[in-house]
């Protein structure tokens, strides 16, 4: 199984993804997804209802802000095969609010200094289960490059995601599991036998995401 493990619907305030969209390039490329918008999850339901009738597997996410005790950002937690919402707040309390509801907790790009690097990542790394190796949008090999030694020198197993904003990013990045089953995909993750795979985005990517945060885009149906 292929998986994206991390991509935005339009329900984030900076991608265009429609639902629709997601799934129907989705099965053309023959991948599995993870549905992980900004602080939401109001695209679960019509996703994974769409995602069966095509035959393409949804896990459930959510990429989640967090903060130390002065409230101050200190990155992004991907949660996956989540079954609640999990609002924005102390990463602590995240990642409690996380593991109650079994979920799997990865870090979202975690050295990528220009987004949101999760500063605590050093000392806190046994907290999480995986950390994000690949992800296509950050702008520097390096910073991938950065999470995947971090995570293979302390045996930290590894997701990978193309962060697609745009339909053209869908599939970018994946991570692959050996299993047709959702179920055994996260006890394999958990354990890091899965291998990544992945390009990186272009700049125009980035681009694009500041004109569709100011409202130039609209969703594309496909
Ligand atoms: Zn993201």
């Amino acid at each position: 199984m292929k998986l994206d493990l991390h991509l935005h619907s339009f329900r984030s305030s900076d991608s265009i993804n429609r639902p629709k969209t997601i799934i129907h390039l989705a099965r053309k490329k023959k991948i599995d997804i993870s549905i992980t918008d900004h602080n939401s999850i109001r695209s679960w339901k019509e996703l994974v209802s769409l995602g069966k009738k095509a035959g393409v597997k949804v896990v459930q996410g959510e990429e989640i802000k967090v903060f130390d005790e002065n409230k101050n950002c200190i990155g992004e937690i991907l949660g996956l095969f989540m079954n609640e919402f999990v609002k924005p707040k102390f990463y602590l309390e995240v990642i409690d609010e996380l593991r109650e509801q079994d979920a799997l907790i990865s870090v979202s790009h975690p050295f990528d200094f220009l987004r949101h690097d999760f500063k605590l990542l050093k000392t806190e790394f046994k907290k999480v289960d995986c950390i994000e190796g690949f992800n296509s949008r950050c702008y520097a090999d390096s910073f991938n490059e950065k999470a995947k030694s971090f995570a293979e020198f302390h045996g930290i197993p590894m997701t990978a995601g193309s962060d697609a904003h745009f339909p053209e990013e869908i599939g970018m990045a994946f991570t692959e599991v050996k299993t047709d089953s959702l179920e055994d995909a996260r006890k394999l993750l958990k354990k890091g036998k899965s291998t990544l795979h992945g390009k990186r985005s272009s700049m125009m990517v980035h681009i694009k995401t500041f004109f569709a945060k100011n409202g130039f885009f609209k969703p594309k149906n496909y």
